[in-house]
């Protein structure tokens, strides 16, 4: 856990800029949902949803549901470390909870004064109310376009950042393990490696704002892929 807070901190402060509004909690959930064991899915072409099979950010109750029995399955399956799979799927879920209750730094000012006052706790519902609409506006599979990419640059930034040498080698193994899911997965999961992050960060503020209409697909690209 300790190292996922790691990470986390890096995606809100180093990268977006962004303040939690309120902390998911991380729940370990057994059996899974859609339990892998006998499944004939891994050995299928691309079917591997990270949010069906291996966990799951619930935005309505702020609750993160990891798969661990289905996480040892697919480490087996694509030739990782389970532990390192556990962590890049977590981080991919907090990447959610991040574009749910992420704030701007004025935003989360705002917010923090009014849901300390009793006078203010209409305002922080308001808030809170705002960004659980804009955060159900976003097309599902813009979601994982925007939880891919945040975690691919977490990672990234992890590992170039890290003047201890045990510390980058571990940052290597988990971009290994992020790309190796990601060629098991179906096509919303695959992301373009090579995108400038500061495009991205441009598009999703744009969506938290509500500029970009509808949190569509289409539009993230444009941005992403503008020459
Ligand atoms: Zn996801």
């Amino acid at each position: 856990m300790h190292e996922m807070q790691d990470y986390v901190n890096a995606l809100l402060f180093n990268f977006t800029g962004y303040l939690p509004a309120q902390y998911p909690q991380v729940e370990p959930v057994e059996p899974a949902p859609h339990p892998l064991k006998d499944a004939d899915v891994i050995y299928s072409q691309r079917q591997l949803d990270t949010d069906i099979y291996l966990g799951k950010y619930i935005a309505a109750s702020r609750k993160i549901e990891l798969y661990p029995t289905n996480i040892g399955v697919v480490a087996d399956h694509i030739g990782c470390e389970p532990k390192d799979l556990k962590l890049v799927v977590l981080i991919h879920e907090w990447c959610h909870a991040i574009v749910h209750l992420g704030l701007e730094k004025e935003e989360w000012k705002e917010f923090s004064w009014y849901s300390q006052n009793l006078c203010g706790s209409q305002k922080a519902d308001e808030i809170l109310k705002k960004i659980l609409r804009v955060y159900e506006g976003i097309e599902s599979n813009l979601h994982e376009q925007i939880a891919q990419f945040l975690t691919y640059h977490a990672l990234v930034r992890k590992r170039d950042s890290n003047v201890d040498e045990a510390a980058k080698n571990r940052a290597d193994r988990l971009i290994a393990t992020f790309t190796k899911l990601m060629q098991v997965q179906p096509r919303p999961y695959v992301i373009k490696l090579n995108t400038i992050p500061e495009r991205g960060l441009l598009a999703l503020n744009l969506i938290k704002r509500e500029h970009l209409t509808g949190g569509q697909l289409q539009s993230w690209q444009e941005i992403l892929d503008c020459r």
